[in-house]
């Protein structure tokens, strides 16, 4: 018997640690990032269509009132109210394959969502990467504007803005946002950093915010598993989920609950 309550306080501990199952639901605002939407495949950088939906079904039912980059700058600069439980969906690079399979469920949802683009390389190839992921073309951009997306930065060729010096980042946010304009392309005031990074010196990264500020860019996306508290820290240093086709449905559930899945 004795033996019995050890075992389990000791598997309760260890599922603690690895999912999580007493931390607390958090509130504040969850940014989700997803990157590519395949028809049956799921990776780290893929979810496939039909977990895509069980995950956007989940987040209608649980309640979670869907906005975008557009309806956060409204909120802060006017001084609205936030709706409660408040959820932003992302995607990074602008994969065709999110055209091709995520509009038409978010769509079904009524969700709002922002794609993040890499400016030069627009009907293009994922270059950075194995380069072989065709990117959508700037009329499939200005569809998703016209099916309830928004369009924000995501650098000029996805290079690392922790190696870059002021200059080299002046640079690629003014190019990009001349190409945008140069093709009528409309896009919210905000940035995902290509890996989610800044440079780690501390005045380095102001510079880079000043830049940002200097742009109109008005709110910068990490990655870390982390739910935003409100009023925001610093408008530059928002976090973002990384929802993952390997994360099982269980797994989703506690990220979206708490931020984290794993203690360790
Ligand atoms: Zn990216």
């Amino acid at each position: 018997m004795y033996f019995l309550v050890i075992a389990i306080i000791f598997i309760l501990i260890l599922a603690h640690l690895r999912f999580n199952i007493f931390g607390k639901t958090q509130s504040g605002l969850r940014i989700l990032m997803y990157h590519k939407i395949s028809k049956d495949k799921n990776d780290k950088l893929t979810v496939s269509q039909k977990l895509f939906d069980k995950q956007m079904s989940y987040i209608k039912k649980s309640g979670y009132n869907i906005i975008d980059f557009d309806d956060l700058q409204d909120i802060l600069t006017n001084k609205k109210q936030m709706p409660p439980n408040p959820l932003i969906i992302t995607f990074d690079d602008g994969y065709k394959n999110n055209l091709e399979y995520a509009v038409q469920i978010l769509e079904k949802y009524g969700f709002k969502y922002t794609i993040f683009v890499v400016a030069e390389y627009i009907g293009k190839f994922n270059y950075w990467d194995e380069g072989v992921e065709p990117l959508m073309n700037f009329d499939e951009l200005k569809i998703i504007l016209s099916k309830n997306g928004k369009i924000g930065l995501h650098s000029l060729t996805h290079r690392n803005f922790k190696d870059m010096t002021s200059a080299e980042f002046e640079n690629d946010i003014s190019e990009t946002i001349n190409i945008f304009k140069k093709n009528a392309l409309e896009f919210s005031n905000v940035i995902a950093y290509p890996y989610g990074a800044l440079p780690q010196n501390a005045n380095l990264k102001n510079e880079f915010k000043k830049i940002l500020e200097k742009y109109g860019i008005l709110f910068g996306l990490k990655i870390k598993s982390k739910i935003n508290k409100i009023p925001f820290e610093d408008n530059y240093k928002l976090t973002r989920l990384n929802i993952k086709g390997t994360d099982s449905f269980f797994e989703f559930k506690i990220k979206i609950q708490k931020g984290k899945t794993k203690l360790f």
